[in-house]
């Protein structure tokens, strides 16, 4: 095959653009049908959220300081108080501030009665129990007031949000914990090909390491998905037939890696379809990771990833992200891209690309993105210490200094608290 007619065909077929690939599959997807789990909050992040979340009580729920200063009254302009106490963050019995009186209150203490604002202490000057003031007090200053943050009910996150730390943080504040969220998919991974083994052990020379397989458990972890098995299946029809029936007996959602390309040994297409999975796609415009295979049996989904590290890193990033967010009832279509400058020329030529990139921020904190130097989809390697993908549009050549989108990388932190990686069981 010409490098022209690869670019945009597959198995003869022209290619399908990417973008339509993505919005086939995720059309093509629903959410599960299993109920809401309830599960720590600590373990919630990436989760998509099954039930809103609501404030349970007005916050804050007394008038607190915003402030470390001096609670008084303005009605009695800046003449100087008399000091009759003070509170603290935590203090539960508050004195009242009467006429000519003043009471120290830290940040986050309850504003006493009589007061109705506090003067930052940087405006004060204490002698003994008497405190004058640099600054004429103005009622509601410096004061939080009862409820302003919102009441009780107040929803804060709605159902079918992918839940952030920021998220976290704010149902946290509303004590939601346990929390709702949507059944997280099951997904099994298999990878396949008699030159792949076990990644805990030394290799022949004709040999690999199953370095994707891994690492896939480990994106489709961090994207919310419960990995319920991994395998490794030879190259051998019966086997691979066996191995996929058995896996969508058990999983919603089947990873598999290699065997779709064009090889003698490429079993698997033929493999899916033998076991009444209906193709959504088989080949699509995008570099890397053009013979990715898309099915579905039913509700059970199927994603044939190319055996290339970097294709199928690119793939799952770009294909099951959105799959797995629809499946737990997310509402989004496509990963947002962020925005930054591009550090080093990139290029695509009829397919869209997805490169492995450094982000930087350089002295106007601008985020600068670099990709690695090209070094081909079966350079696992180039996947060491990547911040992002970058993404280039098909035709698009970009100078270093363009402004240029990529898909951070996300997942290392997410791993430590929601999920373990299984140890190599082969
Ligand atoms: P395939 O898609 O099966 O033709 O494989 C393409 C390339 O990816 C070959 O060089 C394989 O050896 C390599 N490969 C396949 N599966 C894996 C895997 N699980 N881990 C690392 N490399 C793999
Ligand atoms: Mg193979």
């Amino acid at each position: 095959m010409s490098a022209d007619t690869c670019d945009t065909q597959h198995r003869g077929h022209s290619l399908l653009p990417f973008s339509t690939a993505i919005q086939q599959l995720v059309a093509a997807a629903k959410p599960l049908s299993a109920d809401a789990e309830a599960i720590p909050l600590a373990h919630a992040l990436g989760s998509v959220l099954a039930e809103p979340i609501m404030m349970t009580r007005a916050e804050p729920p007394t008038r607190r300081s915003a402030m470390d200063g001096w609670a008084v009254c303005s009605c009695d302009g800046s003449n100087d108080r008399k000091v009759c106490g003070a509170v603290y963050a935590g203090t539960s019995v508050i004195p009242s501030v009467g006429a000519g009186e003043t009471v120290a209150v830290m940040t986050g203490g309850v504003v006493p009665d009589g007061a109705d604002t506090v003067i930052p202490v940087e405006h004060t000057e204490r002698k003994g129990d008497v405190v004058s003031f640099s600054q004429e007090p103005q009622a509601g200053r410096h004061v939080r007031q009862l409820g302003e943050m919102g009441d009780a009910g107040r929803v804060l996150l709605e159902a079918g949000r992918v839940l952030s730390s920021a998220d976290l943080s704010a149902a946290a504040g509303c004590g939601a914990d346990p929390v709702f969220v949507a059944a997280r998919p099951r997904v099994i991974v298999m990878s396949t090909g008699d030159e792949v083994v076990p990644w805990a052990t030394e290799p022949e020379p004709h040999q690999v390491r199953d370095s994707n397989r891994l690492g896939s458990i480990a994106q489709l972890i961090a994207a919310g998905a419960d990995v319920i098995d991994h395998l490794h299946v030879p190259d051998d029809p019966e086997a691979l037939r066996a191995a996929v029936e058995s896996a969508l007996g058990r999983a919603d959602l089947l990873v598999t890696i290699g065997g779709v390309s064009m090889g003698d040994k490429d079993h698997l297409p033929s493999t899916f379809e033998a076991c009444g999975v209906a193709k959504l796609f088989h080949g699509v415009s995008v570099q890397p990771g053009k013979p990715v295979w898309a099915g579905h049996l039913g509700e059970k989904f199927v994603l044939g990833l190319p055996g290339n590290p970097v294709s199928s890193f690119v793939m799952l990033e770009t294909l099951a992200v959105p799959l797995l967010q629809r499946m737990m009832g997310g509402q989004a279509q496509m990963r947002p891209y962020q925005a930054g400058i591009l550090g080093a020329p990139a290029r695509a030529k009829k397919r869209e690309r997805f490169l492995p990139a450094d982000l930087k921020i350089n002295s106007l904190g601008q985020l600068v993105i670099t990709p690695r130097p090209e070094q081909g989809s079966g350079d696992w390697t180039s996947l060491a210490g990547a911040d992002a993908l970058l993404h280039v549009s098909a035709g698009l050549t970009l100078a270093a200094g363009e402004m240029a989108e990529c898909l951070t990388i996300s997942g290392a932190t997410h791993l430590g608290v929601s999920g373990e990686v299984p140890n190599e069981s082969v």
